[in-house]
């Protein structure tokens, strides 16, 4: 590609002349071009997979690597002047996703795409997505978060579905963004919108009518559901998404001859979490309309649905009433209630049945019967889900259990945020890698060499310079490069535990100002966007923003211990932070978190993790062995058991662990207030003291002990930098291309 012309034919100008506007406007035309000529792969059989959020970050640069012309545009930039970091800074972020679970989304489909596997992605285009996190008067408020404009990469196409509600019938026009895969073919990621969409409905904030359907359905990913209007507005969307989606399946696969009694040898539907569960009633009832009979129709769907299960929390597994689908879908009402009464018929067992006593649909329990492949995100999520939360049904369907441990694709995790790291690990072991993820284990041979280990150290702390550079210039924040970097980056959940790092900060905050200092200063990093109305990790945000105020303004304190919470946290500002990480900190009580995949880009870029026994935690604990993490914390057993006999009181390790007892009351105490807000920070204090529902305290004494273990590690820094190549060394594992690999080979079979 020659820039220079292209630039020249667009504007008349040269690269020296053009804004950098202009010349990411050209490169995004050119690049949409390029991806859109390598064909798709024309399989019989393929993969759509549908899910409400897809978080797939800033596409310009990923694009040109998956092309292999991003090297060519750096250089022909660099030859000019111009650095494509800042080209790369133009384009906004694709608010399409919320956290996790919308990240391994975006990691699959270019995983699908990079073996050249016929898939697409199927999903809503937000206009506003998920909010804009703004930190004010030390607490999280929340904007909308505009993102499309003429220069971004959806495609509009001429694809209009009819969607029919109870009291509405709107139009679903189909969108595409390119899904280019490395050196490989390109896909699609399909989004649909409401035509009509208006986002004059948004009033102040992130407010809006939510009783406008024709109007809204496209406009946030995951509307605030703590009132009726907002929960029958959740239903309208994935009805939506459904709904559009379905007909596009359908008229692609009879497109290619399939006469629909042989679906499933056409289509194969991921079903990502419960949000796109109405899928499988909405294709029965296509089916029967177009003249299957309902058994049938219910056995075609069932061969061709597989459903991820995404967390064990009861609060998250989604349930609607039958009189709110009377309200938003009518039509599928009697179809659910002939798949219920076709389980009940078989099991008497009410936790099987779709429909409760209280006539609400769980919609997971669709999944399970009408799918034929469940499977969890880690091994131990899996095992939990076949022993426990969904034992039941395993009882029932051993053989649609299944586990496909997440993973993350290595072109933006490690390819593109960390090039420095990259380039050396090419020289080391060679370009194979990137292709083959598990060629890393190869630099375990430069475990006893010095000069690999101290040119790893080097990239870290240049890495450790930009991220300093990068938050002084964007956010106005100051950070000492010389200090350990200890990072927690995730939506903000108590069961992730910022307050236990909270906590332990509180406690080397007093343990300072007693005199004990630590030999290296610690910079402690967080970032998370709270659910607007979700109060007490608004509270936790509240008080680590005090944490930090209170820190930055103490003389004693500061040359130490440094908290910084970064604003608006997000896939661009993950790439920024994850490569400089030394501690990754992955503390969710154990059990709770279903894999993580924080935890993974961390290891790969050569942080060392610290971390409970939860998710993937525990596959990266027996890859890279007990001298290269630092694990804490009560078993899944002793918590698992701690929930079924309710044994667990916070207030008996309140009143006996004096470490406890001093940093719950800093919360309440004369610092804070003069900072904080009363009524949010007595709220909090209340909560962990009176019920501290995941377990906090239990594990506190374990977490600062191996917390002070890994600080004081650090100080060695070839044993550290030893660490830090094991981890790198055994990330190999968790690229998204095995996991994709393992979910064509297991389940879609293409
Ligand atoms: C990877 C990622 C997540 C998931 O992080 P976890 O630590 O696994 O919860 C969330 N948000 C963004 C922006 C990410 O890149």
């Amino acid at each position: 590609m020659n820039l220079n012309e292209l630039l020249y034919d667009s504007y008349g100008k040269t690269i020296s002349e053009c804004s950098n506007e202009e010349i990411y406007a050209v490169l995004l035309k050119k690049v949409n071009e390029l991806a859109a000529e390598k064909a798709a792969p024309d399989s019989k059989k393929k993969i759509y997979y549908i899910s409400a959020e897809f978080l797939i970050g800033k596409l310009l640069s990923n694009n040109l690597i998956n092309l292999g012309l991003y090297e060519d545009v750096k250089t022909q930039l660099a030859e000019n002047g111009r650095n494509i970091r800042d080209i790369e800074e133009i384009e906004n972020e694709p608010s399409l996703g919320n956290g996790g679970l919308g990240r391994l989304a975006a990691c699959f489909l270019d995983s699908i795409a990079t073996l050249g596997i016929n898939g697409d992605g199927i999903g809503l285009n937000y206009h506003f997505g998920l909010f804009r996190q703004i930190f004010k008067d030390n607490a999280q408020t929340a904007a909308p978060d505009r993102w499309i404009n003429e220069n971004c990469w959806i495609n509009k196409t001429d694809r209009i579905y009819p969607v029919k509600f109870g009291n509405a019938v709107v139009a679903a026009r189909l969108y595409e963004i390119n899904v280019t895969g490395y050196d490989s073919v390109t896909n699609k990621l399909r989004l649909f919108d409401v035509e009509g969409v208006n986002e004059n409905l948004v009033t102040s904030d992130i407010d809006f009518d939510k009783t406008a359907i024709t109007q809204n359905l496209t406009l946030f990913l995951y509307p605030d559901d703590s009132d009726e209007d907002g929960r029958l507005l959740r239903i309208y969307q994935q009805y939506f998404m459904v709904s559009a989606g379905a007909q596009l399946i359908l008229d692609e696969c009879t497109a290619k001859g399939c006469n629909l009694h042989n679906l499933y040898d056409y289509a194969v539907i991921q079903i990502n979490d419960t949000h796109p569960t109405m899928i499988i009633p909405e294709l029965i009832r296509l089916l029967i309309q177009r003249g299957i009979d309902i058994d049938e129709a219910i056995e075609i769907v069932s061969r061709t649905c597989a459903y991820t299960n995404h967390t064990i929390l009861a609060e998250a597994l989604e349930k609607w009433s039958i009189s709110q689908l009377k309200t938003v879908v009518p039509q599928l009402v009697p179809i659910i209630e002939i798949l219920d009464d076709k389980i009940r018929r078989k099991y008497d067992e009410p936790k099987v049945h779709i429909i409760d006593k209280d006539d609400r649909v769980h919609m997971a329990h669709i999944d399970i019967h009408y799918g034929f492949s469940v499977n969890g995100v880690a091994w131990l999520h899996t095992e939990i889900l076949k022993n426990e939360e969904l034992n039941h049904f395993y009882e029932i369907y051993p053989e649609k259990f299944n586990n496909k441990t997440n993973g993350i694709t290595f072109r933006r995790w490690i390819m593109h945020c960390n090039p420095e790291l990259s380039a050396f690990i090419t020289e080391l072991i060679g370009d194979d890698w990137k292709k083959n993820a598990g060629e890393l284990k190869k630099l375990l041979d430069f475990k006893g060499n010095k000069d690999v280990l101290k040119k790893l150290l080097d990239i870290k702390k240049n890495k450790k310079i930009q991220l300093k550079n990068y938050l002084s210039a964007k956010q106005g924040i100051e950070i000492d490069e010389n200090s350990i970097y200890d990072i927690q980056i995730k939506r903000l959940h108590e069961y992730k535990r910022q307050q236990l790092n909270a906590l332990y900060v509180i406690h080397k905050y007093l343990e300072i100002k007693s005199g004990i200092k630590p030999t290296t200063p610690v910079t402690v990093i967080f970032g998370a966007k709270a659910a607007p109305a979700y109060i007490i990790a608004q509270d936790i945000i509240h008080l680590i923003l005090c944490l930090q105020e209170l820190i930055a303004a103490d003389d004693d304190v500061k040359p130490y211990l440094n908290v910084i919470m970064v604003e608006n946290y997000n896939v661009t500002l993950a790439e920024k932070l994850i490569p400089a990480c030394d501690i990754s900190e992955q503390i969710s009580l154990t059990s709770k978190e279903a894999s993580g995949t924080g935890n993974m880009k961390f290891m790969l870029n050569g942080a060392v993790t610290l971390g409970t026994e939860d998710g993937a935690n525990v596959e990266i604990h027996q890859l890279v062995g007990d001298e290269n993490i630092y694990i804490f914390g009560d078993d899944s057993e002793t918590v698992v058991e701690r929930y079924k006999t309710e044994s667990y009181v916070p207030k008996d390790y309140y009143t006996k662990n004096k470490a406890i007892k001093a940093a719950v009351d800093f919360i309440i105490g004369e610092d804070m207030m003069k900072l904080g807000d009363k009524v949010r920070l007595e709220r909090l204090f209340k909560e962990l003291t009176g019920k501290d529902w995941f377990m906090t305290f239990p594990d506190f004494d374990d977490y600062v002990k191996t917390r002070e273990a890994a600080y004081s590690d650090y100080e060695n820094s070839v044993e550290w930098a030893e660490k830090m190549l094991v981890n790198i060394a055994q990330a190999g594992y968790f690229s998204s291309d095995r996991t994709i690999a393992q979910y064509n080979e297991d389940i879609w079979k293409i």
